[in-house]
């Protein structure tokens, strides 16, 4: 991959990044908005499936495109992937076409022989998503049953020798107190822990207010994530806990539409998995120039790669690091984009949030018509190297595989 311009010696990579690359680094595709399951805190609402999602021979379209742009992985998600019915086909379309997959799943479809497959292939990674370190807590707001597909999942990764594939978390108030017992969890499946936020998007926003972590549980967390290092992967979506003090591991900055782009299962290209909303919606796969077009050429991208200003963080001092957090959070939750996160450890978020007017709705609902019951609970506690694929590093080094040569 090249950057679109040669950096002076004197200026930080994050700088250059901020103005934009000729192609991602994080590349999220959702493949379908299908899913078996109802999550309440799904960032897509998904459940139905579109019925203009790309076809099979449109998405490997998408794929050829993406090797001609020397895109080396991509975050494949949804909705739950698997359910498409040419899953495994792209997947094998996509790393034969020098295009690594890491994707996202709820397990329902890893059999012991489909682990057995995306063992074989060292262009895969996988991350089983659980939300909870025990049923009570996870099915809660995953669905019932769904911790126990998610641990036969690792179990049937495990016991095919998938080495490193990621247990991956979307903190919430309920799961914090559980970051040690997920830590466990991982190990005894050989597996790395990856904690993420909980963004306000999809039906997230119908929760964000009673899921999201407590101020308390936020310190608690930015320790934890101290005390951990590198084992433990976050996707950089705590930049904004680095106002507590040292910086966590990443690049600090809010990559939307600069290094960071979501393309949707009907090939819409938004600026952020976070932010399915038309005021982030850069273009159309389908449209001519495809998905370089969109990436290299909208004008909302342009915007996005403007010198940004900081506006009411400005003169906070925590703003090299912190950047004002979280674009999409502060969208979804009816706060301006140039003040506070609303999750600030400072606390002005939530004096912002206390004053907020309307909030705007995300675009798309593809929720089942009838969701699942409620489970019945309370909780009780709150290009390739030969000997090293792509998808591992690139997946938190937003740095690796970057050619830096212009
Ligand atoms: S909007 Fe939020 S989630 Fe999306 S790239 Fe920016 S900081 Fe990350
Ligand atoms: S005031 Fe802005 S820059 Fe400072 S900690 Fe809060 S969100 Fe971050």
């Amino acid at each position: 991959m090249q950057l679109t311009q040669r950096a002076p010696a004197s200026e930080r990579l994050v700088d250059l990044f901020e103005r934009g690359l000729a192609a991602p680094i994080c590349l999220t595709w959702e493949l379908t908005y299908a899913c078996n399951l109802s999550c309440t805190h799904c960032l897509s609402s998904s459940g139905r499936r579109d019925p203009r999602e790309l076809t099979t021979d449109q998405a490997k379209a998408v794929i050829d495109e993406l090797e001609a742009m020397q895109v080396f992985y991509v975050n494949i998600g949804g909705g739950e992937p698997t359910v498409r019915p040419d899953f495994w086909e792209l997947l094998d379309y996509a790393t034969a076409h020098h295009v690594g997959v890491k994707f996202s799943t709820n397990g329902v479809r890893l059999t012991p022989e489909a682990a057995r497959r995306l063992a074989r292939n060292d262009y895969v990674d996988v991350q089983i998503s659980l939300d909870g370190a025990t049923a009570e807590v996870n099915d809660a707001v995953r669905g019932a049953g769904s911790y126990d597909t998610a641990l036969r999942a690792m179990s049937n990764l495990a016991d095919a020798g998938m080495k490193n594939f990621k247990l991956s978390v979307v903190c919430t108030r309920h799961n914090i107190p559980q970051l040690d017992e997920f830590k466990a969890l991982a190990d005894r499946y050989g597996a790395q822990l990856r904690l993420t936020r909980l963004r306000p998007s999809g039906r997230g926003a119908d929760v964000w207010d009673e899921l999201h972590p407590l101020p308390e549980q936020q310190r608690q967390l930015y320790d934890w994530l101290v005390a951990h290092g590198e084992q433990v992967l976050t996707g950089d979506s705590f930049f904004h806990l680095s106002a507590y003090g040292k910086s966590l591991p990443g690049l600090n900055l809010c990559g939307a539409g600069r290094v960071v782009c979501l393309i949707d299962p009907v090939g819409d290209v938004y600026a952020c998995p976070f932010a399915i909303h038309d005021d982030f919606l850069a273009g159309n796969v389908r449209e001519p120039g495809g998905f370089a077009q969109v990436w290299r050429h909208s004008p909302l991208f342009e915007k996005l790669r403007e010198p940004q200003t900081g506006g009411a963080c400005a003169s906070c001092s925590f703003y090299d690091t912190c950047k004002g957090g979280c674009m999409a959070a502060k969208f979804f939750t009816g706060l301006p984009l140039d003040g506070p996160d609303p999750e600030c450890v400072q606390g002005y978020g939530e004096q912002l949030l206390a004053d907020r007017g309307a909030v705007p709705k995300p675009s798309g609902d593809h929720s089942h018509r009838r969701r699942p019951r409620p489970v019945d609970v309370t909780l009780t506690r709150h290009r390739p190297a030969p000997d090293r694929p792509p998808v591992t590093a690139c997946a938190e080094d937003p740095l690796a595989g970057t050619d830096f040569r212009a």
